[in-house]
């Protein structure tokens, strides 16, 4: 799949709707691409220009994929785990030698600039090698029935079976490897799945099943659905053919999709802003560095991005001077250039939105230490803000965006309440070298992450990953996520006599 960012959506050589149509023939089902009734443009979020289109999905077109994954899912089941594991080695080489194409695919559809896009398509590769090793160490254990009276001449065991059908939905953040995070484990578990990515930022996902295809995948494991996910989420997600509902994405988006899911299995990986603390007793130029990299990553669009840095009062200035000095070294603007730090956001929309909330952070009294302002169609200059009320929206939403808040604290219990929100937190993070310090956070921190001299955005694919609190289902890392993708299959053998 070539994809190509010269045209912009006004220009008169771009494609009329029904070459569109005829073109767009990104739905897979049951192993054969196919287009529908309409599409839509995946476009550039850096100048909006054109890249391609894909074929909308309809409700109709959910009950055919449905059909399709029945028939993967006899098949996928029959595969032993080393044909498992051996088709995941597969497709993690191909992807290890087209890189570049992938990498240039994800810069293209989500403005992630070309070196940061590089990264992710090696923990793609990374993501799926663990999947292919895990493949094969799905194992049970044996059960000793006669530990309890009336079970005497008894022997079983349990092993680990498919769950069924999994349908894994995808945000357009890490167009790639979220979606290795969900087809790896489904596929090492011997499960079929349906796949709906961002509509923003769908091409990845397809380069990457295209790869699975030319490895051999057998028709129906993998379904695609392209298009809108308000279109036909809800005749998807509710279907009772479906045994598990793999979602990562926004916590509203998260709340509709578990009310249509109904009872079955659910794994959410929903949002969070997370905090740092930097204590005085900390190696200062790491906790710089480290937390200017995990805040602007991604252009902030990123669910364990640094959002709020609480820095000892002792050190408050001397920090505040070197991240702001540093922040003022990035550049931000073309994702293809290799010397661009920080790209666009994902659409103008959420700049806009960016910019009206550090303009109501400013009215509630925050100040603007770098940045603060829209740079080009999509952009967002990288943003640092002094803030003293703790209530504002870029402290307690989840911001998404390049905008870091930085506050001071005296002692750390005082930093951990500040930490501390009552609804979502994924990772949270303390630079000191105090031992003490460090322990005494790790315990005290309200999270599911908690990293010592590593900023939050830290992330080792085979790591347990997940949410804590409001909403979060299930972990994901590439081992944990094949656990919450199978069920216990228990047997037991009456040989009393
Ligand atoms: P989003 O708007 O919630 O969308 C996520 C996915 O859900 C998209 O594929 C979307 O499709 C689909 N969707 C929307 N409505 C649906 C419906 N009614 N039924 C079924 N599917 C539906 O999230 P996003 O803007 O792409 O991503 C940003 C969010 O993801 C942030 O909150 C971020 O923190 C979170 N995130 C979490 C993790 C994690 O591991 N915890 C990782 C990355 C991102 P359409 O695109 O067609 O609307």
């Amino acid at each position: 799949m070539t994809s190509c960012c010269a045209k912009t959506s006004s220009d008169p050589d771009a494609p009329s709707p029904a070459t569109a149509i005829d073109t767009a023939r990104t739905l897979l089902i049951n192993g054969q691409w196919q287009g529908a009734q309409s599409a839509m443009p995946v476009t550039c979020p850096y100048h909006g220009g054109l890249i391609r289109f894909v074929a909308c999905a309809q409700p109709h077109h959910v009950q055919a994929a449905l059909d399709g994954a029945r028939q993967g899912l006899a098949l996928s089941r029959r595969m032993s785990t080393g044909q498992r594991a051996g088709l995941l080695h597969d497709v993690a080489a191909l992807v290890a030698r087209r890189r570049a194409d992938f990498a240039l695919c994800i810069t293209r559809e989500s403005g992630k600039p070309v070196a940061a896009a590089r990264k992710e398509v090696e923990r793609c590769v990374n993501t799926l090698r663990l999947a292919a090793e895990e493949a094969t160490r799905i194992v049970g254990e044996t059960i000793n029935f006669d530990s309890f009276p009336g079970g005497e001449g008894r022997s079983g065991y349990y092993f680990y079976e498919p769950i069924g059908i999994v349908v894994a939905i995808t945000p357009f953040n890490d167009p790639l490897n979220l979606v290795a995070h969900k087809l790896g484990p489904a596929l090492a578990g011997g499960n079929a799945v349906i796949l709906k990515p961002a509509e923003q930022a769908p091409l990845s996902a397809l380069l990457l099943v295209e790869a699975f295809i030319e490895c051999g995948l057998p028709p129906g494991v993998i379904s695609v659905l392209t298009g809108r996910g308000r279109d036909f989420g809800a005749a998807l997600v509710g279907s009772t053919e479906v045994a598990m509902v793999s979602f990562t994405g926004g916590e509203t988006t998260g709340a509709i999709i578990a009310g249509d899911a109904g009872i079955k299995r659910l794994a959410m990986e929903l949002g969070a802003n997370s905090p740092v603390i930097v204590s005085h007793q900390c190696r200062l130029a790491l906790a710089v560095e480290s937390c200017v990299s995990g805040a602007f990553w991604a252009s902030g669009q990123n669910c364990i991005g640094v959002q709020r840095i609480y820095i000892q009062q002792s050190r408050y200035h001397e920090f505040v001077a070197a991240f702001v000095a540093r922040v003022g070294q990035l550049a931000t603007g073309d994702p293809l250039l290799e010397t661009t730090d920080v790209g666009p956001l994902i659409s103008p929309g959420d700049a806009a939105r960016v910019d009206a909330w550090v303009a109501r952070a400013v009215e509630q009294g925050a100040e603007i230490l770098c940045g603060g302002h829209r740079v080009g169609y999509a952009c967002y200059a990288p943003t640092v803000l002094d803030v003293a009320a703790r209530e504002v929206a870029v402290c307690c939403e989840e911001v998404f965006g390049p905008v870091v808040s930085l506050h001071s604290y005296t002692a750390l219990d005082e930093a951990i309440a500040m930490a501390y929100r009552p609804e979502y937190m994924i990772h949270a993070a303390i630079f000191t070298d105090n031992l003490q310090e460090a322990m005494y956070a790790t315990r005290a921190l309200e999270c599911a992450g908690v990293l010592v001299n590593d900023s939050t955005d830290y992330r080792l694919d085979a790591m347990p990953f997940g949410g804590a609190k409001r909403g979060a289902l299930g972990r994901e890392g590439v081992k944990f996520a094949i656990r919450e993708m199978v069920q216990t299959r228990m047997v037991c053998m009456n040989f009393a006599h």
